[in-house]
């Protein structure tokens, strides 16, 4: 059973800051955008499904273990 998250994006200088919406996850992940790269700060609820959007770029469901 996975629960569907939502992450919000922020811009911020190192890059797009996604933070999960869910208070008690409290996943963080960076996107760099140059590299595109995604650097995740804060697991947060590892079985939880994160999904997010900005500007008409979708992320795919992070899969980082
Ligand atoms: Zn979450």
């Amino acid at each position: 059973m996975a629960t569907e998250h939502r992450l919000t994006a922020t811009a911020s200088p190192g890059g797009l800051l996604f933070t999960c919406e869910d208070d008690l996850c409290g996943r963080r992940l960076v996107i760099d955008r140059q590299t595109g790269e995604m650097t995740v700060i804060d697991h947060g609820d590892r079985a939880a499904l994160h999904s997010g959007s900005i500007g008409g770029v979708v992320l795919a469901t992070p899969d980082v273990t």
